[in-house]
């Protein structure tokens, strides 16, 4: 047995419906601009191009029940609501769009939490955007759907409310890459591994959170947690 000097940190995990067992989580990959109204009001172009990614630590994964304390260095912390995509199985190099529904395990609806103002000095700057997206805590998440009971999924819609109010809501369709496209591009920059999520993306309609309140997020018919910011 190997010594380690400590002992490692735990899988970072998420619970899956209807299964005792859980799903490790490996690393958390990020779509950006994937919805066009969402790119228009932050004020991005509106073109297909190449899907913009960026990364979580997988320890910032919050299982449902868990703490999402407001966050130290910003005053306007605000919700991306998002379909989140879970590999079961390791890609073998570049996976085609048509391959890629073979390593997906299932879905769930995350909360791509983002320092608002620390990701826009960034994007002045042109600075990286690890503090404004990567930190503790940034990535609430559902328990996860096996893919195996998830029919019709472009149709569906994706909302969040905060304290009863709706805030983001849009057909999974409006996305513009869809989740082959995304692990097919995703599997040319990375090794691709069971574990991994990638979180989709969010419509327009991003907004502050306060300390306090309490978000509802779901996917229609599929998935619905909730969670609220200390
Ligand atoms: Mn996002």
């Amino acid at each position: 047995m190997t010594d380690f000097v400590f002992a490692p940190a735990q899988a970072p995990r998420l619970p899956i419906i209807g299964q005792a067992r859980q799903f490790p989580v490996h690393r958390i990959y990020c779509v950006g601009r994937n919805f066009a109204e969402h790119a228009k009001e932050m004020g991005a172009e509106v073109a297909r191009g190449t899907p913009v990614f960026f990364m979580k630590p997988a320890d910032a994964i919050v299982a449902p029940g868990g703490r999402i304390p407001y966050p130290s260095q910003t005053n306007d912390l605000h919700h991306e609501v998002e379909l989140v995509v879970a590999l079961g199985r390791d890609a073998d190099g570049v996976v085609s769009v048509e391959q890629a529904p073979a390593l997906v395990f299932g879905y769930g609806v995350g909360i791509d939490l983002t320092r608002r103002d620390l990701q826009a000095q960034a994007k002045e700057k042109r600075l990286p955007w690890d503090i404004a997206k990567g930190f503790d805590h940034s990535a609430p998440a559902s328990a996860l759907i096996p893919a195996a009971d998830v029919t019709a999924l472009p149709a569906r819609r994706l909302w969040l409310e905060v304290n009863g109010t709706l805030r983001q809501q849009a057909p999974l369709s409006d996305m513009v890459f869809g989740v082959g496209e995304i692990l097919h591009e995703l599997s040319k920059l990375f090794a691709l591994k069971a574990g991994d999520l990638v979180f989709m993306g969010t419509p327009a309609g991003v907004a502050a959170l306060q300390p306090g309140d309490k978000f509802r997020a779901g996917v229609d018919g599929l998935i619905e947690f909730s969670g609220q910011i200390e």
